[in-house]
């Protein structure tokens, strides 16, 4: 079944249901998926997922719609299962985008939503519709979608059965069976055997944790564990959870009330969801239980609880500046017990163990870690997979939400619970999945990729921004100055600026490589970046001069020594007519030692006199900042005939690379 047959147009052959996950596939975050029948688009949330190491100043990650973008007149609505990051945190931004014109979902994800599309100035973009438990909702003309309760580490979560033209698909959100949930609001298990007797096509479930047998421990199980450090500390305590972990938090709460603690909430998010949640009813708090921060400093510390974003070490939440003693209102006591009541998402480990130790060697008392009991996940293990399946007896299965060894072993659980494997899908971000009555095919992909944001959350990071990033965060950044005149003479020796380059290059080999690449350029290139059109000077294509500079240093460093830094050059062009710097390439190799306290290769034209200025200790040294506009830098003392003189330099190269060669000969 798992042949794979290109069939673009539903109308074409028997009409099917396409299934399109745009993200969260092979990979834990910015779940985004669409639902395609005929003419109708409906989504399934639109999350974010958060940058690695390596995506410089990225903030958030988004999935690339482009898909969604071409087919938005298409788009009948959204469904959203519940009020996480990875799950609505793309929204407001997409609504930049393109039309969702309504959006059904849970109350407080929807109340979460409208604080981000507030934010966003998109509130009139889009319709906000609240559902409750068994509630249907009609999107398009083809899909209706039932609201099932399910439980999951945040309150008012939901799974959803989605009937449509070709059969019913459970499509299971996060979730875990917890059968003694904090807020009392139990897993609808009968609605989803009540879709099981009457035939499930495909099921769609959560992989996140498909590799832990058993079954997840409830929610509930923290609370002795938290009750027994809470109670034994002699100081403050300091806890530190997600802040959309409703039911963590809403425990931590009756905690300090148990104890007869005060509670100080620090980080926004933290008292942003708190607030809402209150307001709406998933936690009930009394208000004399929350002190502000400034005054909670005055309250014995055995009353204080302190509750904190920063869970997973992120730089700028409360616990981090904490731990780095950044932190203008809380500093870290000897006596506190500080409890870290969540697990890091992989790609944290390392920033939360780094938080870990700065606090323990402030002194403080630390409990984290698997041991202590004061974390479980809210997503179902290996039994709970099971239960899921046994419940909707799917007749086909894909595996979703989870990095690709995740899916595979969720595959295989289905496999042990009777799916045959030709029934099950693999997928990745914009493979097809298309489904009929009796099959299930994996259809022509769409683009899929993802989208990175910085601070603002509007301007993209694309891959050229993102790499050169890495390219000064990894190898620094060369500048050059060159100066060309418009009948392509080199004017000017060319100065060469590093910040942040390490290399053990001689800089005076520098500016010698950079002249031979521009008396290249000129040499080879100017024919087709030089146009004469019968005006004095003849027109030129500065950026292409500079582009084609840029690019060959770039090749002869990379072969040289090795190293990727980022170049930029700049072109000042010269008046037609100006003599010829007569170049450096043609001397003979220099045995001086390169001139110590400066790292710019640069040079006038007159070489020995600026050798000799740069030895000078007090030498100014020349910033390219300074030039770049206004008249010409000094020509060269060497009044040499135009063009550019030949380089017998080219002769010395040992070193020609294979394009070297090819360019050079193909231009010959
Ligand atoms: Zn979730
Ligand atoms: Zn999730």
């Amino acid at each position: 079944m798992t042949t794979s047959t290109p069939s673009r147009n539903g109308a074409a052959k028997q009409p099917h249901l396409r299934v399109i996950p745009l993200g969260g596939l092979h990979e834990i975050g910015k779940n985004t998926c669409v639902f395609e029948y005929g003419d109708d688009i409906m989504l399934v949330d639109a999350g974010l997922a958060f940058p690695s190491d390596g995506m410089h100043g990225v903030n958030v990650v988004m999935p690339d719609t482009s898909y969604l973008k071409e087919n938005q007149k298409r788009i009948r609505g959204m469904i959203v299962t519940h009020g996480h990051e990875d799950h609505i945190g793309g929204i407001a931004h997409h609504l930049k985008n393109f039309n969702i014109p309504v959006i059904h979902g849970p109350r407080l994800a929807l109340a979460m939503l409208t604080g981000k599309m507030e934010e966003a100035g998109v509130m009139d973009r889009t319709i906000l519709q609240t559902v409750a438990p068994r509630d249907v909702v009609k999107v398009g003309q083809h899909f209706s979608v039932e609201f099932i309760r399910n439980t999951h580490s945040m309150a008012d979560s939901f799974s959803l059965a989605i009937t449509t033209p070709v059969g019913t698909v459970i499509f299971t959100g996060d979730f875990k069976f917890d059968h003694t949930p904090v807020d009392g609001e139990t897993f609808d298990m009968a609605r989803l055997a009540h879709y099981g007797e009457q035939g499930v096509l495909c099921l769609f479930s959560d992989s996140t944790n498909s590799e832990v047998p058993g079954f997840c421990p409830p929610e509930r199980s923290v609370f002795p564990c938290l009750d027994r450090h809470i109670s034994q500390a002699e100081g403050r305590v300091i806890i530190t959870t997600f802040a959309s972990s409703i039911h963590r938090v809403a425990m931590i709460l009756e905690l300090a009330l148990k104890n007869g603690r005060k509670v100080g909430l620090l980080g926004r998010s933290m008292l942003n969801v708190i607030a809402k949640a209150r307001e709406l009813g998933y936690m009930r708090a009394p208000d004399d239980l929350f002190v502000p921060i400034k005054q909670i400093r005055d309250l014995p510390d055995r009353e204080t609880l302190l509750l904190m974003t920063g869970s997973q070490g992120e730089p700028l939440a409360a616990l981090s500046r904490i731990s780095r003693g950044e932190h203008p209102q809380v500093q870290v006591k000897n006596s506190d017990t500080i409890i870290f009541s969540a697990s890091p998402i992989p790609g944290n480990t390392i920033s939360v163990v780094n938080t870990i130790d700065r606090l323990m060697m402030l002194g403080a008392k630390v409990v984290y870690g698997k041991g202590e009991g004061i974390h479980v996940s809210g997503h179902g293990f290996q039994e709970d997979q099971k239960l899921m399946l046994a419940l909707t007896k799917p007749k086909f299965f894909v595996p979703v939400h989870g990095e690709h060894r995740m899916l595979v072993c969720h595959s295989k659980t289905a496999q042990s619970m009777g799916v045959p494997a030709d029934n099950i899908l693999i997928i990745d971000n914009g493979d097809v999945v298309e489904l009929t009555p009796d099959s299930i095919n994996k259809g022509e992909p769409v683009k899929a990729g993802i989208e990175l944001l910085d601070a603002s959350r509007n301007g993209i990071v694309d891959a050229r921004v993102l790499k050169e990033r890495q390219q000064l965060a990894d190898d620094g950044v060369i500048t050059m100055l060159a100066v060309i005149s418009t009948d392509g003479v080199m004017a000017a020796p060319p100065r060469v600026n590093l910040r942040g380059v390490v290399t053990a290059a001689d800089p005076r080999k520098l500016s010698l490589w950079t002249e031979r690449e521009i008396t290249w350029v000129l040499e080879n290139r100017w024919q087709q970046l030089s146009r004469n059109t019968g005006g004095k000077a003849p027109e030129v294509d500065w950026m292409g001069v500079q582009r084609e500079i840029e690019v060959g240093l770039q090749r002869r460093l990379r072969r040289e020594l090795q190293v990727e830094p980022l170049i930029i050059c700049l072109v000042q062009p010269a008046p037609g007519g100006t003599p010829a710097y007569k170049g450096r390439a043609d001397a003979e190799p220099d045995t001086r030692p390169a001139p110590r306290g400066r790292r710019d290769g640069h040079r006038d034209g007159n070489r020995d006199r600026d050798r000799d200025r740069s030895e000078r200790p007090s030498a100014p040294r020349r910033e390219l900042a300074s030039v770049g506009a206004g008249a010409p830098a000094p020509a060269s003392a060497a009044p040499a005939p135009a063009p550019v003189a030949a380089t017998p330099a080219r002769v010395e190269e040992p070193e020609i690379s294979g394009r070297t060669r090819r360019r050079r000969s193909a231009a010959s």
